[in-house]
């Protein structure tokens, strides 16, 4: 079987590889389509030190069930069955971490752990209670969607935006629109995104958020205008300085700033915007397996506006290509999907 493999820094191919067996209580997928996250790009040039020479990255993926390993019966899971995995596995018998499983130390993550075959590869082993059904009705691609569009529902439960909040999100990329789609899910009234890019401007536009250029004057001030008022919450997609400042400056009194973006590992910080104003500062990473099931609950509904999200679909043999643009700052304003199963393709 074919898999994408990074065969050093900046260097990807395409191999052949092995194609795994289940062991008891594995399910063997046929990927369809991964995406490439932007954990990916940084483990590509070896920026985040999070991905290793030979590895097989990949982890947010739409599949079919090829086959049930053994005690597997159980599972619900049927052959044929488009699927996604939770790539975060935990120890099956391990409950003390129940409900943040994101915490355990314990846990390995598909895409990650360097010994793991993942997602860029046509097949892959995955532990049965990590893999969810999808509907045979949802467009194939929107599968891949659903392990960054978790990303959001955990950051916005973290930030605990309310149906009629005011949001603000900085940064308008692929977490910034997943936060969209995320923060309207959950009821906000009102949505300011602001990007730099105007293709991403425009996207976040179509997906009914207000869009605005940092470029063009203060944030906030714009913000606040177009919320009608301070934000509730605010959800910082990209994570330096500049960016928190901004969330700080547009939030309300006692409001909530959500830190979701690793742009920069240290910022600097206005002490009396968090002390004096009383507000909330948040951090959040991956999700819980609630947050996992329920998102794939809320896609397999075929969200208004998740189309958007994906701006294009490779086939397996361009995988190296789109690896080098993305990697280079070539703007793509969504996601790009390298579809793994020519077989099976595209959007319907
Ligand atoms: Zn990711």
């Amino acid at each position: 079987v074919k898999a994408l493999v990074l065969e050093d820094f900046h260097r990807m191919v395409v191999a052949e590889r092995p194609r795994p067996e289940p062991a008891a209580g594995e399910v063997l997928l046929r990927i369809v389509a991964t995406g490439i996250c932007g954990s990916d790009i940084h483990g590509y040039t070896g920026e985040n030190g999070r991905r290793v020479p030979g590895q097989i990255m990949g982890h947010e993926s739409v599949a079919r069930i090829e086959q049930l390993g053994p005690g597997t019966e159980g599972s619900g899971l049927v052959v044929g069955q488009p699927a996604t995995f939770n790539p975060l596995i935990v120890p099956a018998d391990d409950t003390r971490y129940a409900g943040r499983e994101q915490h355990n130390p314990a846990r390995k993550v598909i895409g990650v752990a360097p010994e793991i075959v993942a997602a860029f590869a046509q097949f892959i082993v995955a532990p049965a209670v990590n893999v969810h059904a999808l509907p045979e009705s949802l467009p194939i691609s929107y599968g891949a969607l659903i392990e960054p569009l978790a990303v959001a529902l955990h950051a916005v439960r973290r930030a605990r935006v309310r149906p009629e909040d005011r949001v603000l999100v900085l940064g308008g990329g692929p977490i910034g629109q997943s936060v969209v789609l995320a923060a309207q899910k959950e009821g906000a009234a009102a949505i300011v995104v602001s990007e730099p890019d105007a293709e991403r401007r425009a996207l976040c536009e179509r997906l009914g958020a207000y869009a605005i250029d940092p470029a063009e004057g203060p944030v906030a001030d714009r913000a606040v205008e177009l919320l009608g008022g301070p934000a509730d919450v605010a959800l910082d997609a990209v994570g330096v300085s500049a960016t928190l400042a901004d969330a700080l400056a547009a939030t309300a009194l006692g409001g909530t700033v959500c830190l979701v973006g690793m742009g920069a590992k240290r910022v600097d910080l206005d002490a009396f915007a968090i002390s004096t104003a009383e507000r909330n500062i948040v951090g959040s990473f991956t999700y819980s397996a609630d947050d996992f099931a329920d998102t794939v609950a809320w896609v397999s509904g075929s969200p208004e506006g998740i189309a958007e999200l994906i701006s294009e679909e490779v086939p397996l043999a361009e995988g190296p290509d789109a690896f080098a643009r993305l990697s280079v700052g070539v703007p793509v304003p969504g996601k790009v999907l390298v579809h793994l199963d020519e077989s099976d393709t595209g959007k319907a």
